[in-house]
């Protein structure tokens, strides 16, 4: 048995089609999705069962969603400088809930970069510096009970910025991160942040920036420093469905615009497993 989960960049705004805007891809998954006879699980429950703690029958026929890099256009409706204004990933799914009069289950979690220096200065380098990078929205996102906020590092090693958490400044690779210093950024510091904007909720999951981490990363910090870093398991993007076999280290993930780019292609995923 596998689960797919599946991983939308809320920033991904091209043109107004799907294949190019992840607002319009995500909402025609979910319907996809729906159509299927899939259901929507928060990823937290697929590591339950990954644990062993949730049963296979529990979770038999569903998937998980999760949105990287924490912009505010996972929050908030945004008026996109070419393509007017868009529906946020969240009042996306509170969109479809309510579609029917019917509650559909839905639920998204939400990987934030945590440094509020690093999103600051992407704001300018990465949008087009409207300040639409702040955490302000953590808390009330996670009080909606439809968003879960986890942790996507620190500064992202981000190739934009004048200085990152990586011994030599290396930058554009979340492999570089392989010490022992910087690790307790990018991940300890990272997740103790994040906490203190959610109350003392620190996050407990993890997406390596560009997909994926050095071997002292997977085998030696994360193991071996949980006391520390308080994560119990981090996703990659390779391309796959989570199953028991794999690390709880290295769990796969499904990115849209690079594993499927059509509702054909989402349904061909989820018929893979
Ligand atoms: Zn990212």
């Amino acid at each position: 048995m596998k689960i797919p989960v599946l991983t939308y960049h809320g920033m991904n705004v091209m043109k107004n089609t799907y294949a190019e805007n992840d607002h319009l891809a995500l909402a025609s998954d979910l319907e996809t999705i729906r159509t299927l006879g899939f259901s929507i699980i928060p990823l937290s429950r697929v590591v339950d069962w990954h644990q062993g703690v949730v049963a296979d029958e529990q979770v038999s026929r569903t998937v998980a969603i999760t949105w990287d890099d924490g912009s505010w256009f996972d929050y908030y409706d945004l008026d996109h400088p070419s393509c007017g204004v868009q529906r946020s990933m969240i009042n996306i799914l509170r969109d479809f809930t309510s579609h029917d009069g019917s509650s559909r289950a839905v639920h998204a979690t939400s990987f934030v970069i945590s440094s509020p220096a690093a999103r600051n200065s992407l704001d300018q380098s990465c949008m087009i510096g409207k300040d639409w990078w702040g955490d302000q929205w953590w808390l009330d996102a996670v009080s909606s009970g439809l968003v879960d906020v986890e942790c996507h590092s620190w500064d992202h090693v981000h190739p934009e910025l004048d200085r990152v958490a990586q011994q030599n400044q290396d930058k554009g690779d979340f492999r570089a991160v392989n010490s022992f210093a910087d690790a307790d950024v990018q991940f300890r510091r990272a997740g103790d942040y994040i906490g203190q904007i959610l109350n003392g909720k620190k996050p407990t999951l993890f997406a390596y920036p560009y997909g994926s981490a050095s071997p002292y990363v997977v085998n030696e910090y994360l193991p071996k420093h949980q006391a520390e870093h308080g994560f119990r398991a981090a996703f990659t993007t390779r391309a796959s469905a989570v199953s028991k076999t794999d690390s709880v280290w290295l769990l796969p993930r499904y990115v849209f615009g690079h594993d499927w780019k059509s509702p054909q292609g989402l349904e061909e995923l989820l018929a893979r497993d």
